[in-house]
């Protein structure tokens, strides 16, 4: 994967995660959210009969904003609907509901559309105090793919697994003889022959990698597995394609090959997948702290310092803890041209906002001052720093170092071209 291609990737992600976490933490006064999930394939009019039916059922609900409520959701969600002539092919998705807002007793209704990034199978209607994004969260998890090649003296299994989805692609027959257990001259011959099976199997199997794995979009990696020791033979007789041997991420043991050995590999995958990307991020901060533990002066780290280097576009590599719960907000006078920014936590936004009412403009002295401009911190740092050309890395508190990116630098770190 190319360097550039590893860094929308982790911001992608991020984005996505951070769009569904916003949804998730929306909460109704009551039992009044709506989520709807429709899979690719079905039809409109069925879903739409569905709605009618549970907006009669929300009729007898005792509460009167609650029904109310519930019965708006539900109008909204069939007026979206309305607009679409057919399913998308990756589905759709759709929440609304009464979203209790600053002040007390004033809700506003929300409703949001979103197109799955892969195809959905889940068909689903629920009404509740909360939106469930969780389907779409697991999606988020699924997007990359991996290559499986599972071999021993007998056989070789080439599969792909997209997501959930598990496809065998390839099943060959190694044509390498058992050993023979008897000595002596004829004994040697019979072990060069099959040796030159053995090269000639794997230079099937590298064949075949290639042609299976090398096309695959988003191939995160490739895992080699089987019973005995043939795939490290495999692996060391170097018969792997240049662009895919450094995907090989892992070898496992697995009792058989073929269909079964592929299930164990899977069941082991998302494990083995989480680990390659804790090295990638161990390693990213591991360079930041050579430079730091050296004094190179070739690293950077805080808000201010960062966004300094930034401007300056002397940032090599921008690192971003995802746990970040920073906005950076823009207060502006409607009466003359002040303005300043800020960075808060999310939780203080409202507040904050409230406080400014009434507040003298500290340039024209009108109370006018205003906070509804806001830009999350990692989104805020990330344009930054594709502004400034800079690998940008959003990276997870997994592990140690990331830890340590969040609590020793507070989570905004950067790897420099020059010492400034
Ligand atoms: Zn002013």
């Amino acid at each position: 994967m190319s360097k550039s291609r590893q860094k929308r990737t982790s911001l992608e992600r991020f984005r996505l995660k951070k769009a569904l976490d916003t949804l998730a933490r929306k909460e109704g006064r009551g039992t009044e959210l709506v989520s709807l999930y429709v899979p690719p394939g079905k039809q409109i009019s069925e879903i739409l009969n569905t709605l009618r039916q549970e907006h009669g059922t929300a009729a007898n609900i005792k509460s009167d904003t609650t029904r109310n409520n519930v019965q708006d959701a539900i109008t909204k969600v069939q007026q979206r609907l309305k607009l679409f002539k057919k399913v998308p092919e990756k589905g759709l998705v759709i929440f609304s509901g009464a979203i209790p807002q600053n002040g007390p007793g004033s809700e506003r209704m929300e409703t949001y559309v979103l197109t799955p990034p892969e195809p959905i199978s889940v068909n689903l209607y629920r009404c509740d105090s909360r939106f469930h994004t969780e389907y779409l969260e697991e999606m988020l998890r699924e997007r990359e793919s991996f290559g499986i090649v599972l071999l021993d003296s007998s056989d070789a299994t080439f599969a792909i697994l997209r997501g959930r989805h598990l496809d065998i692609a390839k099943e060959i027959t190694s044509g390498v003889p058992g050993k023979m257990r008897a000595g002596g001259q004829s004994a040697r011959r019979f072990e060069r022959q099959r040796e030159a099976k053995v090269l000639e199997f794997f230079n099937r199997v590298g064949e075949y990698i290639t042609e299976i794995f090398l096309g695959v979009e988003n191939l995160k990696g490739i895992i080699v597995g089987g019973p005995g020791p043939m795939k490290y033979d495999f692996l060391k007789a170097d018969y792997l394609h240049y662009q895919l041997k450094p995907k090989v991420v892992s070898t496992v043991d697995t009792a058989y090959t073929g269909k079964q050995g592929v299930k164990e590999v899977v069941e082991k995958a998302p494990e083995i997948m989480r680990q390659v990307r804790f090295v990638e991020e161990k390693k990213l901060i591991q360079a930041f702290l050579y430079e730091i533990g050296h004094d190179t002066g070739l690293a950077t780290y805080g808000e201010e310092e960062v966004r300094r280097a930034l401007k300056m576009g002397a940032v090599r590599t921008l690192l971003l803890s995802d746990t970040l719960d920073f906005e950076r907000i823009t207060v502006k006078c409607e009466a003359c041209d002040y303005h300043r920014k800020e960075t808060m936590n999310y939780k203080k936004v409202n507040s904050f906002q409230q406080g400014l009412m009434g507040q003298p403009c500290p340039k024209c002295k009108s109370p006018s001052l205003s906070a509804n401009e806001m830009e999350d911190i990692v989104e805020e740092f990330a344009r930054l720093g594709e502004q400034a050309n800079a690998d940008v890395e959003v990276v997870s508190i997994d592990t140690e170092e990331g830890q340590m990116l969040k609590n020793a630098f507070g989570g905004i770190a950067a790897v420099l071209r020059y010492q400034l």
